[in-house]
């Protein structure tokens, strides 16, 4: 095991070269507690050698102040800084470039492979275990997802897939859109939840993955969503016209006055939609909401 940085960990294939390099990274969020001990634990297990991994894995705990303190952030969303143009000071500023430039140096190493990066909502969700693929400008992008990743990741306990339909500055997006790795933003459950019940599916989802020279797959399937709108609060009175406490992926009949933004009112699609990480307490310019559409 190479220890490469505070909280970033390089462990080598168990017979080289392995299968394609893995990036687990957690605590993006301090406050996302069960995922962060699902990878203690595995990495307990891969120092001590009672886990042999199939594949180079990079195991990243990323905002190590915030979990110290298990909050969300200390003055910047991590999770908004990622390939950002324009770099901000301070601790999570400089610790994402650092962290950007170990997934560089992994990628330059082994070539590209999968990244999970590992969260939990902040609120429960009718899909307690779903996984969010980030957008992908280059169609030729479509190839770096194995057709078998929605079955490997049903068959661990996830029930719904979002497909996200614009850039965005998350880890996930990243990996993906940087390095040519296949991407995910894995919620594990609500952060209020049991971490018990949080962390299987998580752990029926990785120990496979490791050790495994290949993706599972399986009979299991998915509910796919794509986000049909990135809700962007644009003035300081955006609130929400439905309950913004409710459950992740609720849905909403078409023309359901959603939300209101300074003098515009946002209505239900045609077809319906499901609400997704409501949230007007947001800064203005930052995502208050998605809009999901189902699309299988
Ligand atoms: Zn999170």
């Amino acid at each position: 095991m190479e220890h490469w940085d505070e909280g970033v960990y390089m462990k080598r294939a168990n017979r080289a070269p392995g299968g394609p390099p893995l990036i687990l990274s957690c605590g993006v969020h301090g406050d996302e507690l069960a995922p962060v001990q699902v990878l203690q634990q595995l990495l307990t297990e891969l120092q001590s050698r009672s886990l042999l991994p199939a594949r180079p894995c990079l195991v990243i705990f990323a905002n190590l102040l915030a979990l110290e303190e298990k909050r969300r952030f200390l003055r910047h969303n991590m999770n908004r800084l990622f390939g950002a143009p324009h770099r901000v000071l301070g601790y999570e500023g400089e610790r994402v470039v650092a962290l950007e430039q170990h997934c560089r140096d992994f990628a330059e190493m082994y070539g590209p492979g999968w990244h999970l990066d590992l969260h939990a909502t902040i609120k429960p969700s009718r899909h307690p275990h779903f996984a969010l693929r980030p957008h992908c400008a280059d169609p030729q992008g479509a190839r770096q997802y194995d057709p078998r990743w929605p079955a490997t990741l049903a068959q661990a306990g996830f029930t719904a897939l979002v497909q996200q339909n614009a850039p965005a500055h998350t880890f996930a997006h990243f990996s993906s859109s940087q390095l040519g790795f296949a991407s995910f933003t894995l919620e594990c459950g609500d952060i209020a939840g049991s971490d018990s019940q949080a962390a299987a599916p998580l752990e029926r989802l990785l120990r496979p993955l490791l050790s495994a020279a290949d993706l599972p797959g399986g009979p299991e399937r998915l509910q796919v969503y794509q986000v049909t709108l990135d809700l962007i609060k644009q003035h300081p009175d955006f609130r929400f016209l439905v309950d913004e406490q409710g459950e992740n992926f609720t849905p909403f009949p078409a023309g359901t006055p959603i939300a209101r933004d300074g003098d515009t009112t946002i209505l239900a699609p045609d077809g319906g939609c499901a609400l997704l990480f409501a949230n007007s307490n947001v800064p203005v310019g930052d995502r208050a909401g998605l809009l999901l559409s189902v699309i299988s």
